[in-house]
């Protein structure tokens, strides 16, 4: 709740192994800055480790490990850190490449792409336009109608089961069969 980490100065605690990090925290997020930010202890107890590194370390999950590759509910994927609905299973499709997969955006302001030069590739890179936490790559592979195709981890995603219909309707729909026996006077109306 006090948190005051400027968010231009997100600590990569990790790997000096990696300089292309430290390269991109310094020359390319300086002047990034989203609208939500948590501090990073926050972040360190409220998500998995997992979590935490693929959304605030850029990192990627092994493929086929993550929970949503192969979840097929529908719903909405929101980003695990901030609660920004971002994907919809309508759009979730199976690539293939052990990620979760889809060809288009719930919204195209929700993810900023931004150019990734690491590892020798040229990728574009996807980030929650809201609390800049990493989700994956896009490519250009996906199926008609859209051809992208949104690599997401399945660690920066949460899932919201689609809102299902009131289930009271049931017990208007049945009669009194169960209830025969103690209430006997009792009629429906
Ligand atoms: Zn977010």
């Amino acid at each position: 709740s006090t948190d005051h980490t400027p968010q231009t100065t997100q600590h990569f605690t990790v790997d000096v192994a990696f300089p292309s990090l430290l390269f991109f925290a310094g020359a390319r997020r300086t002047k990034k800055t989203w609208p939500v930010s948590f501090s990073q202890d926050e972040l360190r107890k409220r998500l998995t480790p997992k979590q935490y590194h693929i959304t605030q370390e850029r990192g990627t999950e092994s493929a086929f490990t993550g929970e949503f590759t192969d979840h097929k509910d529908e719903g909405t994927y929101t980003c695990v850190v901030c609660g920004a609905p971002l994907f919809s299973s309508n759009t979730k499709f199976d690539s293939g490449s052990g990620w979760p997969s889809f060809f288009d955006l719930l919204k195209e302001e929700s993810v900023t792409l931004t150019d990734d030069f690491s590892y020798g590739m040229h990728r574009v890179e996807t980030t929650c336009s809201q609390c800049g936490a990493h989700l994956g790559h896009l490519f250009d592979d996906g199926p008609r109608p859209t051809g992208k195709r949104y690599c997401i981890n399945s660690g920066s995603l949460a899932f919201q089961p689609k809102d299902t219909a009131p289930s009271a309707s049931s017990s208007t729909a049945e009669g009194g069969a169960a209830s025969g026996s103690v209430t006997d006077g009792k009629t429906e109306l």
